[in-house]
């Protein structure tokens, strides 16, 4: 860390802080410039207190730290990208970019199994659909339950694709485990720092959305409490933030997947569904995002979108995602990917 001193320091204020930077485990070193006096501070921020405190100090200016906050899963870290088993023919942030596609909400057996059959028999890999939905408004549809991730589990008996869901509670932990393959992390939830850490102890692949303002320093931060809980199967979703812009429903930062690719071994998958809130806008959303190295998409498809309980905007029609698949085939191949 480096520690700024006010123009006016005095000795004692200097002599003061080289002996508490000591005392918490760092090396001084000091260098006196024209204007004003700067002490570096060395040793492993992460392994020693913080001296973010001495910003209180008297003769203190300010103090900046060098070290990124997060660790484990920082490329710094792990050098190689992770991959994250999910069955044993899905393996995330391998070769193949694997393409997550079903309902916002699971509504019927009938909605969720021909979606299932059409988005596998199109070439996606895992089924997505929401049991337990976070409703901005509690008079919504709020998903059917336990009973929608029965469904699930009969349509992955059926299709053999591995199942994606949300966990919304961490009282749902086990119960949502025990009928998902990977376990979602909603925009809405995802600095509830409690459920993060139910859904690490699960053992279960964790999706985490970025949340609708957050910074990729905190997204970063969020999916660290994943891995610091013995949970190395971890993968960052973006999904739109918050802007100005009204033309879509949310901002898709496709920049993150740019920055996340420098920052982390962590697979990266993008949710051009949320993340424009448009059927007409996820075919271009989704090319923009396998070129830029995404590992995955998370779509949303309905057989029957402008009669969707949720999201019914945003849902591709069984037809329009295999004319997605099909269109995104040469994007995948020219980003030499599978
Ligand atoms: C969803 O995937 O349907 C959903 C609710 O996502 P988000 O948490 O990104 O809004
Ligand atoms: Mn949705």
């Amino acid at each position: 860390m480096i520690v700024v001193l006010k123009p006016g320091a005095s000795k004692k204020d200097e002599r003061a802080l080289l002996a508490e930077i000591k005392r918490l485990g760092y090396k001084p070193h000091v260098m006196r410039g024209v204007a004003r006096t700067v002490i570096g501070a060395v040793g492993d921020e992460r392994q020693h207190k913080s001296l973010e405190a001495l910003a209180a100090w008297p003769g203190v200016e300010n103090v900046i730290p060098v070290q990124k906050r997060y660790k484990l899963v920082s490329l710094e870290a792990h050098p190689a990208n992770s991959l994250i088993p999910v069955t044993t023919n899905v393996v995330i942030g391998g070769p193949k970019v694997h393409i997550m596609a079903g309902p916002c909400s699971v509504e019927s057996e009938k909605q969720l199994l021909s979606t299932a059959e059409a988005v596998a028999k199109a070439g996606a890999t895992v089924l997505r659909g929401g049991a337990f939905k976070p409703r901005t408004s509690p008079y919504e549809f709020q998903g059917l339950g336990e009973k929608g991730l029965k469904l699930l589990a009969k349509a992955r008996r059926e299709t053999g694709l591995a199942v994606v869901t949300e966990l919304l509670s961490e009282h749902q932990a086990d119960l949502v485990a025990e009928y998902a393959d990977i376990l979602q992390i909603g925009a809405r939830n995802s600095q509830n720092f409690q459920l993060l850490i139910a859904a690490a102890r699960t053992g279960k692949p964790v999706m985490l959305k970025r949340g609708l303002s957050m910074r990729i320093e905190e997204w970063l931060l969020a999916g660290e409490y994943i891995l610091a809980n013995e949970n190395p199967n971890l993968m960052f979703c973006e999904r739109g933030i918050r802007t100005f812009e009204t033309a879509t429903r949310n901002t898709l930062d496709l920049a993150a997947i740019a920055v996340l690719k420098r920052e982390t071994h962590c697979p990266v998958v993008i949710d051009p569904s949320q993340g424009a809130g448009r059927a007409d806008l996820v075919m271009a959303l989704s090319k923009g995002a396998v070129a830029m190295g995404a590992d995955a998409l998370l779509i949303e498809v309905h057989p029957n979108p402008s009669e969707a309980w949720s999201d019914a905007s945003q849902q591709l029609s069984l037809e329009g995602f295999s004319r997605l698949m099909t269109e995104l085939r040469p994007f995948i191949a020219a980003a030499g990917r599978e």
